[in-house]
């Protein structure tokens, strides 16, 4: 039975975590071939996927600078780190049959293709994977505000925030809290007013000041992102 879905195109970020399964760091092959068949099983319903990968598996610039590094410096290596994990899922793919092309927001040539907002909708129009590497290219920002920003361009119907260990947004940690509640709906102002750990908060206005919504759900279940297509399993939206 192939599950229906009213998406045409769509966003999927992942954090750079989601990429090291176990190991604490780096990118772990098995973890991201099996985040790859995710993808393609998506793919295979015919849905246009763009993708952003954060870099906190390898180097995140608050970290850095907390550290003593200059701010903007530490910034760039993040960057740089995504350009790696955005590589390897691109490896991961094009091995399983799905054609990919990862764009970068800072050009390096040899490596990837530089962002040309109408190349980019041609690729997703011709069924290629389209992973946005190297953030929005600007120090102080997110890999969330790169993927919201993104969706924006390509004209994405949603934003699908993949998360390791929940499956949604809750009122309390759930790691830390048994009675934590996950909710079904909560609206962009909800996360900036009450703090719920979705997305920094610049990356909140910009997805709300432009109407796009976020669906929060559970990256470890096999087949999860196919069935929150296709609208079943939990998840949280905000709209
Ligand atoms: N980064 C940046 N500008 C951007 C996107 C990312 O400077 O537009 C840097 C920032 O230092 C960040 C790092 O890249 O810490 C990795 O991205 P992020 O922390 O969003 O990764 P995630 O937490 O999703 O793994």
């Amino acid at each position: 039975e192939t599950p229906k879905t009213k998406y045409n195109r769509v966003m999927l970020k992942i954090s750079g975590e989601a990429l090291m399964g176990d190991q604490g760091f780096g990118l772990h092959p098995p973890t991201v071939q099996r985040i790859a068949q995710e993808v393609k099983s998506v793919h295979d319903l015919g849905v246009e996927i763009c993708m952003v990968i954060g870099g906190g598996n390898i180097f995140r610039g608050l970290s850095g600078s907390a550290q003593g590094m200059e701010r903007t410096t530490a910034d760039y290596m993040g960057m740089l780190a995504t350009v790696m994990n955005a590589l390897g899922m691109q490896s991961a793919l094009e091995e399983i049959g799905v054609f990919t092309r990862v764009i970068s927001a800072i050009r390096m040539d040899e490596v990837c293709e530089p962002y040309i907002r109408r190349r980019a909708v041609r690729h997703l129009e011709k069924k290629r994977v389209c992973i946005f590497a190297a953030g929005t290219g600007n120090p102080y920002f997110t890999t969330d505000t790169a993927a919201t920003l993104r969706a924006n361009e390509m004209a994405c119907e949603a934003i699908f925030m993949g998360k390791n260990g929940v499956d949604g947004v809750y009122d309390k940690d759930p790691k830390i809290h048994e009675d934590a509640v996950r909710y079904d709906a909560v609206t962009y102002d909800d996360v900036l007013t009450k703090r719920l750990r979705v997305m920094d908060a610049s990356a909140i206005a910009l997805a709300r000041d432009n109407n796009l919504p976020l669906i929060v759900f559970g990256l470890d279940e096999p087949g999860g992102f196919r069935g929150i297509l296709a609208g079943e399993g939990t998840y949280t939206k905000v709209q």
